[in-house]
């Protein structure tokens, strides 16, 4: 076969600006809220807990292009760009006249997405003067990235990882550690929130939203201490907007333009990162390419949940996101895509939702490893659980268009490796994993207290 498979950029060519779609887009997301005073969040609102820089991006809805900092761009060098691949062997595995493209964000030395953001946070609070940063993460993938990231800056790092995972992924764990971390599983008994969420409840596996209540607790706390999100927020989203700024330039390389992105979602990150550029040229240029987010059938929020202000986090520290949500309460089941068990969605892609601007889909634990194992025969790499959802959509969609006898490109982001989540495979292998669905009456009392929040 000569036709070209890989597809890189030269330092040259790695984007000097991240995309900010707000300024672009017409209806744009309602504001945050600060819960106290119910009017939207300011500015000083926000720095009581982020960094300035991270705050500012946050609320920035007017400039399309952010400047990468130098020494940002200078560390996206040792890892970007990362590789535009055409999965030949998938297309042949599956029979399918569809082009499937995967951007491969598994080659960072993290081994995901989640660098990209890390990196960037890491150095802004550096700048401002801030020495100690906190931190959630589910998987672990994000604590691994930031605690490179802090050691990277200087900054003294604490992590509190979702029990569950801390319990199936002690790898990640040694690996925060490693890099100079300090991590806790979370609930602990070292927070109000942890505390609270212990004595009602032992045995609770965590959530990375009970996870995130202690994080930003433990900020509010420590002088000199500024919190950091993983995903979420418009700032993280912005960040890893290189990722599709990348691909964009990668598939015209392969001389082709994508018909359909896929991105997994957990709070819209990776999602958002690989295919905002692409939304660009739909809003500005009239062009049709479809958008899918994949979530798990266990924590549905954007095929089920209800577009309502929430809390980012269980114990309500945060300010209020109009957001799609299956309510800050959400106890989602103990599934091994960590970093996807979480109960809301960004505020962008909450309104790019509502505005019919992209699509979502929810995908089952098992066909998730069905999915990832096909990958894996056919590509050589071990998916993250995570990125096995949106390998599982992308395969569906080829399926379809064998069927309709239609040549369609497709691109979805390989968010991650999972070569730390072999424990997940094993049991897969083994017949160990079992699929959970959410019922809607299970959905609906879980929402019942949003309305006392703020009414939309
Ligand atoms: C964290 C994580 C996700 C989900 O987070 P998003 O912010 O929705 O991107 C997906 N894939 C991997 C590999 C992750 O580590």
């Amino acid at each position: 076969m000569d036709n070209q498979k890989r597809f890189l950029l030269t330092e040259k060519e790695i984007p000097t600006h991240w995309y900010n779609i707000v300024a672009d887009m017409k209806n744009k997301p309602l504001p945050m809220m600060n819960p106290q005073t119910k009017k939207p969040l300011t500015l000083d609102d926000m720095t009581g807990v982020f960094c300035k820089a991270c705050s500012e991006q946050e609320l920035n809805t007017t400039d399309a292009w952010i400047e990468i900092p130098e020494e940002v761009r200078n560390l996206y060098k040792n890892y970007r760009s990362t590789p535009l691949v055409r999965a030949y062997g998938l297309e042949k595995a599956l029979g399918t006249p569809a082009h499937i493209y995967f951007k491969n964000e598994s080659v960072s030395p993290i081994g995901s997405h989640k660098l990209n953001s890390a990196l960037a946070q890491a150095y802004y609070c550096k700048q401002e003067g801030v020495t100690n940063i906190t931190t959630e993460t589910g998987a672990g993938q994000w604590g691994a990235a930031l605690s490179y990231a802090a050691k990277a800056f200087g900054l003294e790092l604490a992590v509190f990882m979702v029990k569950i995972s801390f319990e199936q992924k002690p790898y990640r764990r040694s690996i925060m550690q490693t890099f100079g971390a300090q991590v806790v599983a979370s609930p602990s008994m070292s927070t109000k929130a942890g505390r609270k969420i212990l004595t009602e409840t032992p045995n609770y596996q965590g959530s990375l939203g009970t996870a995130i209540s202690e994080a930003v607790e433990l900020a509010m706390q420590t002088p000199n201490c500024k919190y950091v999100l993983g995903s979420v927020l418009n700032h993280v989203t912005l960040h890893q907007t290189v990722i599709g700024l990348e691909a964009e330039k990668q598939m015209e390389m392969a001389g082709e333009y994508p018909d359909i992105v896929i991105g997994c979602f957990g709070g819209g990150s990776n999602f958002g990162g690989i295919c905002f550029p692409f939304m660009r040229h739909n809003i500005l240029d009239g062009k049709t390419t479809r958008f899918i987010a994949a979530e798990p059938a266990s924590c549905p929020k954007l095929t089920k949940g209800k577009f309502h202000y929430d809390f980012g986090d269980e114990a309500g520290y945060t300010p209020l996101i109009p957001m799609f949500t299956l309510g800050h309460n959400f106890s989602p089941a103990n599934i091994h895509a960590g970093g996807l068990r979480y109960h809301g969605a960004g505020s962008i892609v909450s309104q790019l939702l509502k505005d019919g601007m992209m699509e979502a889909a929810d995908v089952k634990q098992l066909d998730t490893f069905k999915a990832a194992t096909i990958f894996a025969q056919a590509e050589g790499i071990i998916p993250a659980p995570e990125s096995s959802h949106a390998i599982c959509v992308a395969i569906q969609e080829a399926l379809k268009a064998k069927e309709e006898g239609k040549q369609k490109t497709i691109l979805f982001n390989l968010s991650g490796h999972g070569l730390i989540d072999m424990s997940a495979y094993d049991m897969y292998l083994r017949g160990d994993l079992k699929n959970y669905e959410v019922s809607d009456s299970e959905i609906d009392s879980n929402l019942s207290g949003l309305d006392k929040i703020i009414n939309l």
